[in-house]
């Protein structure tokens, strides 16, 4: 049974903010995929639910050419991958979005949401990686920006200060040529967690940028790795390198949803599909 808590929603971020600054403690609600589940096992306990959902500049996710794609914190998770602009400049995005639970719940869930979750294996998390995404914050002290990878702090943990929420998330424009694919492995295909998940973008300046899930304990860019592919182009020796030198630079662990043996495995395997993938879309 659920617990008692008052239920609140705003029509605008300035109240959302003043109330969550006078009311500590304070749960947001986006679409409910996570927040719902936890308070209905007592697992969460709070006085007060402040729904977005009626803030209508939140549902914004808009293109602009030369500054790129924005998306409002209401934005659902299956606008975004059947925005065909997406699928057209961003994939992975739109590949992560698709894969993400069943297209029910993706209905409910939003991108904001999943990342404010932060869970190491959050599937929206690498094509944000990869792109660069900066985070829109506002809170009692104004607004800020912060990039991704700064945002994830822990295990379910989040750079978010006490009465912020976030706003959205932008992602810079791309160049013509600019490609990236997704690629998650999960125990249960449409209902679970990634067991492992990795975005591989290549851009047209040849600059290979990865981001990868359920690999640590939060999702991460792989630096280190990305300026040791620098020089090499996409062939099939480059590829078949990657699958081994990739299980250098990930730290996964064993849990409920695999070993770590299996997960060096599967990284070195999806690392490799997507190179050859992009390969044979003639990336070079
Ligand atoms: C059956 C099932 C299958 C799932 N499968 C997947 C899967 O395959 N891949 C995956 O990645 N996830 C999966 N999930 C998890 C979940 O659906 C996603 O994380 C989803 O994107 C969360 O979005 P939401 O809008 O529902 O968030 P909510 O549940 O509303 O919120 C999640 C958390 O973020 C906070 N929050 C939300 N919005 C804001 C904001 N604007 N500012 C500050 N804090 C905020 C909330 O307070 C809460 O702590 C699954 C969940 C279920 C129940």
């Amino acid at each position: 049974m659920l617990s008692k808590f008052d239920y609140v929603k705003p029509k605008t971020v300035e109240e959302a903010v003043a109330f969550l600054e006078n009311n500590p403690g304070t749960r947001v609600l986006a679409g409910g995929t996570d927040l719902i589940v936890l308070l209905r096992r007592n697992l969460l306990i709070t006085d007060h639910i402040l729904d977005i959902k009626g803030i209508e500049g939140l549902h914004r996710l808009d293109y602009k050419e030369g500054k790129g794609l924005y998306i409002g914190a209401a934005v659902l998770v299956n606008e975004i991958s059947e925005a065909p602009m997406i699928q057209d400049k961003y994939r992975a995005l739109s590949q992560a979005a698709g894969s993400l639970a069943s297209h029910q719940l993706r209905n409910r869930a939003t991108l904001v949401g999943n990342i404010c979750n932060a869970s190491p294996g959050a599937d929206l998390s690498t094509p944000l990686l990869v792109y660069n995404a900066v985070v829109h914050i506002e809170g009692p002290e104004g607004k800020r920006e912060l990039g991704i990878e700064d945002f994830f702090t822990g295990v379910k943990k989040t750079a978010l200060k006490k009465g912020e929420i976030v706003t959205g998330v932008s992602l810079p424009d791309v160049q013509e040529g600019d490609s990236s694919y997704y690629k998650k492995q999960a125990r249960v295909k449409g209902h679970d967690l990634a067991t492992v998940g990795i975005s591989i973008r290549r851009t047209s300046e040849q600059e290979t940028l990865m981001g990868m899930a359920a690999i640590a304990p939060t999702p991460i860019r792989l630096r280190e790795l990305e300026k040791k592919l620098k020089n090499r182009d996409f062939n099939e020796e480059t590829a078949n390198w990657l699958k081994e030198e990739i299980k250098n630079h990930v730290k996964p662990i064993s849990d409920v949803r695999a070993s770590l043996e299996y997960r060096f495995l599967v990284s070195g395997a999806l690392a490799k599909k997507i190179m050859m993938t992009l390969m044979e879309e003639g990336v070079k």
